[in-house]
């Protein structure tokens, strides 16, 4: 029954990258709502693939933050809290400024080509309103340019935090897209240009607006689950 070595791992490889791929553009498109759950049973199903598979792909989202296991829930997608999600902001901040700058002073061979590519496709998103798209596409514009700097490290990190934020996003934002209109356009320009510092501050205000409209001073609510915890440690401890 078990098919022979090779091909399974051959198979194996591929699918769970594919698996976690389609998670994230399930994520990036509203699809899968913060605090969704996930069964392995129903993602074999859906992927036609062994849950085995499927389970490497949880575990490694799960790595990332972007799923969380609980004892007796099992899976859901992260719904990241406000003073989580100000901490992923935080490093954003620190980090997507320097990609700007590391961009401005070259970029790998057809990178600027990529990037025009990329904005082309979002301002046909935005003409069109298709507001799913928009919002993938502007999630996957910060994630492109850490692949542009041709960095894998940086491209996890960023993938990790962009999906964190897009989350966020559906949690707390109240207005309609993710990152506003023609930001995106201008920190290109700059990167094509070879202005780092500007594109890098430009980069950092552009950070600064979408943190604003989450409105991420309010506190968060209480969770019934966490109530329940405080109070059964409360009780161990009397
Ligand atoms: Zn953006």
């Amino acid at each position: 029954m078990e098919p022979s070595l090779p091909r399974f791992q051959k198979a194996h490889g591929k699918s769970e990258a594919e698996i976690r791929r389609r998670i994230l553009q399930a994520i990036f498109e509203m699809r899968l709502p913060p605090g969704e759950r996930l069964t392995e049973e129903q993602l074999a199903e859906t992927f036609e693939v062994s849950r085995t598979v499927v389970r490497q792909a949880i575990a490694r989202l799960a790595q990332d933050g972007i799923l969380v296991k609980m004892p007796n829930i099992g899976t859901t997608v992260a719904a990241p809290t406000r003073k989580e999600t100000r901490d992923i902001l935080a490093v954003r901040k620190m980090v997507e400024p320097d990609i700007v700058r590391m961009l401005a002073a070259g970029t790998v061979s057809g990178g600027l080509e990529r990037i025009d590519a990329h904005l082309a496709k979002e301002k046909a998103a935005r003409n069109e309103g298709d507001r799913g798209t928009l919002v993938r596409l502007t999630g996957e514009f910060h994630l492109l340019l850490a692949e542009v700097a041709g960095n894998h490290v940086l491209t996890r990190l960023m993938t990790g935090l962009q999906t964190l934020t897009c989350l966020a996003i559906l949690l707390y934002a109240e207005q309609d897209e993710a990152c506003p209109p023609d930001e995106h356009r201008r920190i290109a320009e700059s990167i094509a240009a070879g202005q780092g510092e500007r594109g890098a501050r430009q980069m950092l205000e552009h950070l600064q607006h979408v943190e604003v409209d989450l409105h991420l001073d309010r506190p968060d609510p209480a969770s019934p689950i966490s109530d329940t915890i405080a109070w059964l440690r409360g009780k161990s401890e009397e």
